[in-house]
């Protein structure tokens, strides 16, 4: 089967989130070690498993005050993707996960 691109995965997941899947967008890591407990959590996730690492990261389609994935650390703006390896998806700028980083 052909392997769906950057753009099918991100319009894919764009449409999950419009279509009001719930994410856990709370608690938002307050520390380093509460940080490492939800990326460890998205590491034992398939990594087809698009759904269940979008629901674990908090993944939302807006941004949350004056957080974007723009300026997270994660962010690759030419790909429009998430880097941190664990999440590893596509993301428009304008959006917001609880894994946030500058
Ligand atoms: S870690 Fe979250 S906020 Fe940062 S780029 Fe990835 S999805 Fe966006």
């Amino acid at each position: 089967m052909r392997e769906e691109s950057d753009k099918e995965l991100l319009d894919r997941i764009a449409k999950m989130l419009d279509g009001g899947l719930k994410t856990m967008t709370e608690p938002f890591p307050e520390d380093n070690f509460q940080f490492d407990v939800i990326v460890r959590e998205l590491a034992h996730i398939k990594k087809d498993d698009v759904e269940k690492k979008l629901v674990v990261s908090g993944y939302l389609n807006h941004p949350i005050e004056e957080m974007r994935c723009m300026e997270c650390m994660y962010y690759l703006n030419h790909r429009k993707w998430c880097n941190l390896p664990e999440i590893d998806l596509p993301a428009e700028p304008d959006w917001w996960c609880r894994l946030w980083r500058i």
